[in-house]
């Protein structure tokens, strides 16, 4: 690592001159496009050589067209593609673009590049909106109300192709001149183009190179040399060979058992996509488990070792942090959050955090007892990391909200009984009621789905109670403005009430709420910041609400396809859960990932992080999956 490369997790962004209004790299001398017009070179290049406005034109409702890039930049191609599609495709069918990028822009510098272009203003809007902090790894863009699909990995396009899952309709080959550049054009990143290309799949590059023409040709690529733009006297062009069969992502009913926010927003997301969702609920409504406190905050503990668990936690809170301001802003508080360094040993890890990682400010930066107590508005007896980007839910209302969609059928009291396969589709009876049959299942009932998985086996998972406490206003003697996690974690008031907790009971199935809770989760408060409480003997007069999490012997995640004891995976079954008490951060990302998984699309995480929440690895005894464990 050189002295100027930034520490992992963040990534070195694009150095920049501008000459005469114009972008170019300073590290490789090299232009983002064409000086004469970047747009129309673009639609030249990359949009007439793949015939893309044909191809979207002859889109169907429901069809997702697959286009990858090389090389991100500044996002002149990607927002191009976007207006032609959004021009030309009929309604229903969608986009998904994959690009990759080492040297991402930074957001200044994309909006100054961008303006360049009047007639994509909107479109340019959104995506600035939307672009992520550059910190490496993989990042998921839902655009045009989830028409288009921006799967940007920031990093080198060789690792990014080893860990992305996607088959593209069409290619930009769009790295600088393979001369500045030749570690974006050598054979081992065409063997993944033609990995990751469905049959059929076109591309097309700026440059006509010789032997970048013949390692197409050997790739299995029909290569043509045409007139390239402007000045430039050819370009290359090229198709792989069709294989006649329909590509078609599939319309099959999805029935999701559980309401909770995994299940709710998995629904959602599928809904969006067009498809036709069924979620049954033990509850009379959304929301009852586990998702069902007033108050929830977002927050993730991210670790000191950059490993795969800091960063699926790190896609995972940044993903959440795009979806619920976008997706659904009546329930989502974006105050910020103060992790508190509340002991002497969250001190010290938060100091070795912050000497071995780098993460840009607009994620989290170190702030001091002072500067804590005037972002929180509460006496913090200490500094700690603030989360600009963070805040609180009302999960409850969360749920109620994404459920409410044309495609979404809701079974609430429906106490499930048995799923069981039958006839290539899978079968939910519940007591008194008439089952409910789907082509896909997905398991998101928290600690309860164990229990309807019809599989033989031992899976390491558990429930862990957990009792918040609601305190009223007055009892406090200052008001929070922002959310305080610690060895507890404090919301701001909503109605009066602010929620605080949460217990960690292990080996605890008492569902009542119970006074000791209350004064434990109080006393906790109390510890964290002194003085805090306004009253001594607070615990007998609140109310609160007791749940159970679910989770499993690594604390990850469980999203997947469902297997058997063996490890035999079921056909259309899957599990979602093990989200214990970070549900809040972990359900978009995953939600969005299952339903990639479920509708065939490219998938929002990278293998690497895919593999760490395989339902698999819950077995408790595991089987050989083939799969070296990351
Ligand atoms: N398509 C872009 C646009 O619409 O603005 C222009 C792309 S520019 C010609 C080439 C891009 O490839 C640069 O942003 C550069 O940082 C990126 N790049 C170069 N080497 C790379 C590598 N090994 N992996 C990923 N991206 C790389």
């Amino acid at each position: 690592m050189n002295q100027d490369t930034p520490m992992l997790p963040s990534i070195e962004p694009a150095t920049l001159e501008w000459r005469e209004g114009q972008p170019v790299s300073a590290r490789f001398g090299d232009v983002y496009f064409s000086r004469e017009n970047g747009l129309e070179e673009s639609r030249y290049v990359f949009l007439a050589h793949n015939r893309l406005p044909e191809r979207f034109a002859n889109l169907k409702a429901g069809d997702t067209f697959v286009v990858a890039e090389t090389g991100f930049g500044t996002g002149l191609n990607f927002l191009a593609t976007w207006q032609a599609f959004r021009d030309q495709a009929p309604s229903g069918a969608r986009l998904h673009f994959v690009s990759v990028e080492r040297y991402p822009l930074t957001s200044d510098d994309l909006r100054q590049a961008l303006s360049l272009w009047p007639e994509l203003e909107s479109l340019a809007d959104e995506l600035c909106e939307q672009y992520p902090p550059l910190v490496v790894g993989n990042h998921r863009l839902v655009l045009a109300s989830g028409d288009v699909r921006l799967t940007l990995y920031f990093g080198d396009a060789l690792e990014a192709l080893g860990e992305l899952t996607f088959e593209a309709d069409a290619w930009f080959l769009d790295g600088f001149a393979p001369a500045c550049n030749p570690g974006l054009w050598n054979t081992s990143i065409i063997e993944q183009i033609r990995q990751h290309s469905r049959p059929g799949a076109s591309l097309a590059t700026f440059t006509a190179a010789g032997y970048i023409r013949r390692a197409l040709a050997d790739a299995g690529f029909a290569v043509q040399r045409v007139p390239g733009f402007g000045p430039k006297r050819d370009m290359i062009r090229g198709d792989l060979p069709p294989d006649g069969q329909n590509t078609g992502d599939g319309n099959g009913s999805i029935l999701v058992v559980g309401a909770g926010i995994a299940g709710s927003l998995l629904a959602r997301n599928l809904a969006d996509r067009g498809r036709t969702v069924i979620v049954a609920d033990r509850g009379e409504a959304p929301g009852t488990g586990a998702s069902g406190n007033a108050q929830g905050a977002l927050y993730a503990k991210l670790g000191v070792q950059f490993n795969d668990q800091t960063r699926l936690s790190l896609a995972a809170l940044l993903h959440a942090q795009r979806y619920y301001p976008a997706n659904t802003p009546r329930v989502w508080h974006g105050t910020g959050l103060l992790m508190m360094a509340g002991s002497e040993h969250e001190r010290l890890r938060q100091q070795k955090f912050l000497q071995q990682n780098e993460y840009p400010d607009r994620i989290l930066t170190p702030v001091s007892a002072e500067q804590a107590r005037s972002l929180t508005g509460v006496p913090c007896p200490h500094g700690g990391l603030w989360f600009p980007g963070s805040g609180w839910l009302e999960p409850y209302r969360l749920c109620t909200t994404l459920l409410d969609h044309p495609n979404i059928r809701t079974e609430f009291g429906f106490r499930a009984t048995r799923l069981l396969p039958c006839n290539n589709r899978w079968c939910l009876s519940g007591e008194g009621r008439q089952d409910l049959i789907a082509d896909a299942v997905v398991i998101a009932a928290g600690h309860e789905t164990r229990k309807l998985m019809p599989v033989l086996g031992e899976f390491r998972m558990k429930a862990i109670r957990g009792q918040v406490t609601s305190l009223p206003s007055g009892a406090l003697t200052a008001t929070p403005k922002a959310v305080v996690a610690g060895t507890r974690y404090l919301n701001p008031p909503m109605n009066g009430l602010a929620v605080t907790g949460a217990t960690f009971d292990l080996h605890d199935s008492d569902p009542q709420e119970r006074l000791s809770s209350h004064q434990e989760n109080i006393a906790g408060l109390e510890s964290m910041i002194p003085g805090l409480l306004s009253c001594d003997d607070l615990a007998s007069s609140v109310s609160g609400r007791v749940s159970f999490r679910c989770t499993t012997h690594d604390y990850q995640p469980v999203v997947g396809a469902l297997v058997n004891g063996d490890g035999r995976v079921l056909d259309g079954a899957w599990l979602f859960t093990g989200l214990g008490s970070k549900g809040l951060m972990w359900a978009p990302l995953l939600a969005e990932h299952l339903a990639d998984c479920l509708t065939g699309q490219p998938a929002a995480l990278p293998r690497s992080l895919a593999r760490r929440v395989d339902p698999k690895r819950c077995l408790a005894e595991p089987v050989d999956t083939g799969v070296p464990v990351g």
